[in-house]
């Protein structure tokens, strides 16, 4: 184990949950595999009451962590460690530091005793000094697998058809999948999405869709965003060589060709742009209902 080292990777990812389980095996005294997560050194850690386990972090109401808080810290690294074994430092979300605060670590940093660690997290390496992260080991967290992050929803009991759609759209972050779970309006959009541009199959589809997006103005950008999400995933289940990922979508999509789909994705992007460029709602989403109504014919003949 280095004596510091930087979790770093997407946001939700599990940063924190791997930097309080390294912290926390340094601190057991447990038998066996470590942390044992029932000796006292365990309990007093979870609870966060361990003596030899500090946690720099922003004062009441404050987002940085400023340098008294750290000050604090270098204090209590002076004195011996209280109960005689692994001294651990936890600093959660260390890109909220000031830049004073990352100056007064780094000499920490250089001076540390031989049993003091360092467990640092954060979502963007670069919003650290660059002295600070030459003095890390730097660890970066891959994003999970659309199967890991599915296994790991249905642990939790959340129901199969919301846990495959959340692994596909979380971008391997389980604390978005979760996040998004609970985020009813994200639902509803998507509903809104399925009902309106996925459900046109011909021209005669046209009026209903219309009329589940017209008054949709302002969460056009959402609407446009999960849209290019689904249109994504069915590609990707396209390449992988079947229909595999994508059972949740109507039959129609499922024999969607791949050109078929990069010229709606195109079409997406074209009318985000006209967003931008203040073309209204219902223009644009008629034209892009339009092109998917138009290359569905064609690919249904
Ligand atoms: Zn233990």
């Amino acid at each position: 184990m280095a004596h510091a080292t930087l979790l770093s990777g997407e946001a939700g990812i599990g940063k924190k949950t791997a930097a309080r389980l390294l912290a926390q095996g340094l601190m057991c005294r447990g038998e066996g595999d470590k942390p044992c997560g029932v000796c006292r050194d365990c309990r007093r850690f979870m609870a966060r009451t361990h003596p030899d386990a500090l946690f720099p972090a922003p004062a009441p109401k404050e987002k940085t962590i400023k340098i008294d808080a750290l000050r604090e810290m270098i204090d209590a690294l002076s004195r011996h460690a209280l109960e005689g074994g692994n001294r651990v430092v936890l600093i959660e979300n260390a890109e909220r530091m000031t830049p004073q605060a990352q100056n007064c670590l780094l000499k920490t940093l250089e001076e540390a005793a031989d049993d003091t660690y360092f467990l640092l997290t954060c979502d963007q390496e670069s919003a650290l000094l660059p002295t600070i992260r030459s003095r890390c080991r730097c660890v970066r967290l891959q994003p999970w697998s659309e199967k890991r992050v599915e296994d790991a929803l249905l642990q939790r009991h959340i129901p199969p058809d919301r846990a495959k759609a959340l692994s596909r759209y979380c971008e391997g972050s389980l604390g978005r999948a979760l996040q998004m779970q609970e985020d009813e309006s994200y639902w509803q959009a998507r509903d809104t999405v399925r009902r309106g541009f996925l459900s046109v199959s011909s021209a005669a589809g046209m009026p209903a869709a219309v009329q589940v997006l017209k008054d949709q103005k302002d969460s056009g950008d959402r609407l446009l965003d999960i849209l290019e999400q689904e249109v994504r995933a069915l590609m990707r289940a396209g390449a992988s060589g079947g229909s595999d990922g994508a059972d949740d979508f109507p039959d129609l999509w499922r024999d969607a060709p791949p050109q078929a789909l990069r010229r709606i994705l195109e079409a997406v992007f074209a009318a985000r742009r006209q967003r931008n460029a203040n073309v209204g709602w219902a223009a644009l989403s008629e034209g892009l209902l339009q092109t998917i109504a138009e290359e569905a014919t064609k690919w249904q003949v």
